[in-house]
């Protein structure tokens, strides 16, 4: 059974994968991450209505699969809460959700071209990603989905793919552990980029489905696994989430050695170690990552730079 620590390590990393979202600007002053409640899969945790890159521990809010906050809590939650609610409910599966605007995917909304993956990255978003259109049941609306019918019908059309477009407006994924869903909505919008630069030049040559579901071996996320050994996997992942979601910062590499960042957790929990050595998160076994940033994830906590290094194991 997990204990009282380790939902509070899970929390932790929601509030990262909140900072890295913002890092990578997959979301900006709006858009969310939530993350199912590792104890009962009836509420997930979603931070209260903020900015993510301004998110701490305090401000993760718990709710009902119907977007409620928990009792007495009556901060602002999110108005479009009800995303998150609608795919827990609709899929026992998903673990963790998010939800952004990111604009490089907004022409797939508002055109037949779709979106598909292009690049050995953007495999994780499936080989369909449907497009939800909110004004075919709803009419003129505001764009935005304020309430649970709203909610449910964007979950049916997400159905069981990975990643949904809603028109004009961004995209909501899901996924089976909270460092998949970051991983897929950062790069989603990169494959998008590509995707659009492509077209202008001429006829584009898709990922094939078998170079798709090979990906998904790699990373984990394939189908046809027993409950149990996700259920197993997900334990692991939540144990090794932050020193991960740390690591793919530097994995990423876009961020740059100046903006490389850290999970002040990891440093304690993995006893890292200076080093200098490359970083190789994907391997399972030594994951070495730089940090030459004053940054932090979490604020106030980081005040040098320097390079650490930390080992995982699979
Ligand atoms: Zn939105």
């Amino acid at each position: 059974m997990m204990q009282a620590g380790e939902i509070e390590s899970a929390l932790d990393d929601l509030v990262i994968a909140n900072r890295i979202l913002a890092n990578e600007n997959v979301v900006d002053a709006y858009g969310h991450v939530s993350l199912r409640h590792p104890r009962d899969p009836r509420r997930f945790f979603l931070a209260r209505s903020l900015s993510p890159d301004r998110v701490e521990r305090g401000d993760l809010m718990e709710f009902d699969l119907e977007g409620n906050p928990a009792a007495g809590d009556s901060r602002q939650p999110y108005l479009e809460r009800f995303i998150h609610a609608a795919a827990y409910e609709a899929r026992p599966d998903v673990q963790a959700v998010v939800h952004a605007h990111a604009e490089d995917v907004l022409p797939f909304g508002i055109t037949a071209a779709p979106l598909r993956p292009v690049i050995h990255s953007g495999s994780f978003m499936g080989e369909h990603v449907p497009v939800w259109d909110i004004r075919d049941r709803f009419g003129d609306t505001n764009l935005l989905v304020t309430n649970m019918p709203q909610g449910r019908d964007l979950a049916r059309t997400l159905g069981g793919n990975n990643v949904a477009l809603m028109r004009g407006h961004g995209f909501v994924a899901a996924a089976r552990s909270l460092i998949e869903v970051v991983r897929m909505s950062v790069y989603v919008p990169r494959n998008a980029r590509v995707l659009l630069a492509a077209l202008r030049l001429g006829e584009v040559k898709p990922l094939s489905p078998g170079e798709i579901a090979a990906r998904n071996a790699g990373y984990g996320i394939a189908s046809g696994r027993g409950q149990a050994a996700l259920a197993r996997r997900d334990r692991r992942a939540q144990r090794r989430l932050q020193a991960i979601l740390a690591g793919d910062l530097a994995r990423l590499g876009v961020l740059g050695h100046a903006r490389r960042l850290r999970a002040p957790a990891v440093e304690k929990r993995l006893a890292l170690k200076p080093s200098d050595q490359a970083f190789s998160p994907l391997s399972g076994e030594t994951c070495e990552f730089p940090i030459a940033s004053g940054r932090s994830l979490i604020p106030g906590r980081i005040t040098r730079p320097t390079r650490h290094r930390a080992t995982l194991t699979p």
